[in-house]
C-alpha cells in the first residue's frame, strides 16, 4: 500500500523527537534532514522536497515552538499541515454543470486505467444520484469499446458507441446529444491513449475538447510510474489543460512520489484515487486524510 516506507520512517523520526522533551534547534534540523531523506527515497520531486522542508523549518525553528510545553507535537502538527498543503489543502470536487449534462472527458496514456476509471466514476456518480452515460471514444485500442460495454452492463448504465470506424470527435458530439435527448445528466467520455505523448493524440483530444466543451478534463495517471506520472501530467496540462487528476494503482505504489509531487509541480488537484481493479475501488481524494495516514 502507498506510503508504507515513508510512514515508517517519519514515525521513527517523530518518535525520537517526542522522546526528547525539550528540543534544540539542532534537534529539529536533524529531524527535518531525516524527513527530507525519507521524502526523496519515496521518489518525491527534488524541488518540491526542498521547498517543503524550508517552509517547515521556517515555522518550526523558533522560540514559539521550542519554548512550548509540547515542542515535538508542535513540529509534527506543522509537518501535518504542510503535507496537507502539499497535496492541495482542501478536497477538490468534480465541477458539475448548472445546466446538464455535465461533460467529463477522461484522458491519459494507454494502460493508465482510463477505461476502468470511466466505469468506476460512473458507479460513484450513480451512487450520488446522477444518471451517467458512458461514451466509447477510444477507437484505436481494439478491446476498449468492448471493455466499456461490459462495464456498462455490470453497472446497468448505458454506453454510447458508434463502433471503431467513426471520428472520435463525432462520437463525442453524438454522445452528448444522446445524453441530452435521453435525460442523462453526466457524460463520461473515454478517449484514446498512446504509449507515449504525441502530437496526433493531443490534436485529437484538443478537437474533442473544442467540440464538446467539457466541464472537466480529468487526467488519469498511473501512480506506480512515480515521477513519470508527474511529467505526463505536466505535458497534458501544457498541451490540453487539465482540471483534475485521478491517480490510479495506489494499491500497488509503495512509495507515493507522484501523490506527493503532482499537485505542486502541475498546480492541478488530485480529485480521485484508484485503489484496486474493482469498480468500487475509487475514492475522492482528501489531502488532510492522506497526510494523517502518512503521519500515523
Ligand atoms: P486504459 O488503457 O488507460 O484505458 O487502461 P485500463 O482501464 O484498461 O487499465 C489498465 C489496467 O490497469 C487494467 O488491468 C486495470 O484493471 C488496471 N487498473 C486500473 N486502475 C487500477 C487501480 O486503481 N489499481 C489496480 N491495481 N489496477 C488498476
Amino acid at each position: 500500500m502507498i506510503f508504507e516506507g515513508l510512514a515508517d520512517k517519519l514515525q521513527d523520526t517523530f518518535d525520537k523527537l517526542r522522546g526528547k522533551g525539550k528540543l534544540s534547534e539542532k534537534d529539529v534540523k536533524s529531524a527535518l534532514r531525516e524527513v527530507k531523506l525519507a521524502l526523496l527515497e519515496a521518489d518525491v520531486n527534488f524541488k518540491v522536497v526542498k521547498n517543503f522542508i524550508s517552509d517547515i523549518e521556517e515555522r518550526a525553528v523558533g522560540k514559539e515552538v521550542m519554548d512550548s510545553l509540547t515542542p515535538a507535537q508542535q513540529v509534527i502538527k506543522i509537518v501535518n499541515e504542510e503535507l496537507t498543503d502539499l497535496m492541495g489543502g482542501t478536497q477538490s470536487k468534480l465541477s458539475i454543470a448548472s445546466d446538464p449534462p455535465t461533460v467529463i472527458m477522461l484522458v491519459g496514456l494507454q494502460g493508465a486505467g482510463k477505461t476502468t476509471t470511466v466505469g468506476k466514476l460512473a458507479k460513484h456518480l450513480h451512487k450520488n444520484g446522477r444518471r451517467p452515460l458512458l461514451v466509447a471514444g477510444d477507437v484505436y485500442r481494439p478491446a476498449a469499446i468492448k471493455q466499456l460495454q461490459v462495464l456498462g452492463e455490470r453497472l446497468d448504465q448505458p454506453v454510447f458507441s458508434m463502433g471503431d470506424k467513426q471520428d472520435p470527435v463525432d462520437i463525442a458530439k453524438a454522445g452528448v446529444s444522446h445524453a441530452e435527448s435521453n435525460g442523462r445528466d453526466v457524460v463520461i467520455i473515454d478517449t484514446a491513449g498512446r504509449l507515449h505523448i504525441d502530437e496526433e493524440l493531443m490534436g485529437e483530444l484538443k478537437d474533442i475538447k473544442a467540440a464538446v466543451n467539457p466541464q472537466e478534463i480529468l487526467l488519469v495517471v498511473d501512480a506506480m510510474t512515480g515521477q513519470d506520472a508527474v511529467n505526463v501530467a505536466e505535458s497534458f496540462d501544457d498541451a490540453l489543460g487539465v482540471d483534475g487528476i485521478t491517480l490510479t494503482k495506489l494499491d500497488g505504489d509503495a512509495r507515493g512520489g507522484a501523490a506527493l509531487s503532482i499537485r505542486k509541480v502541475t498546480g492541478r488537484p488530485i480529485k480521485f484515487v484508484g485503489t484496486g481493479e474493482k469498480l468500487d475501488d475509487l475514492e475522492p481524494f482528501h489531502p488532510d486524510r492522506m497526510a494523517s495516514r502518512i503521519l500515523g
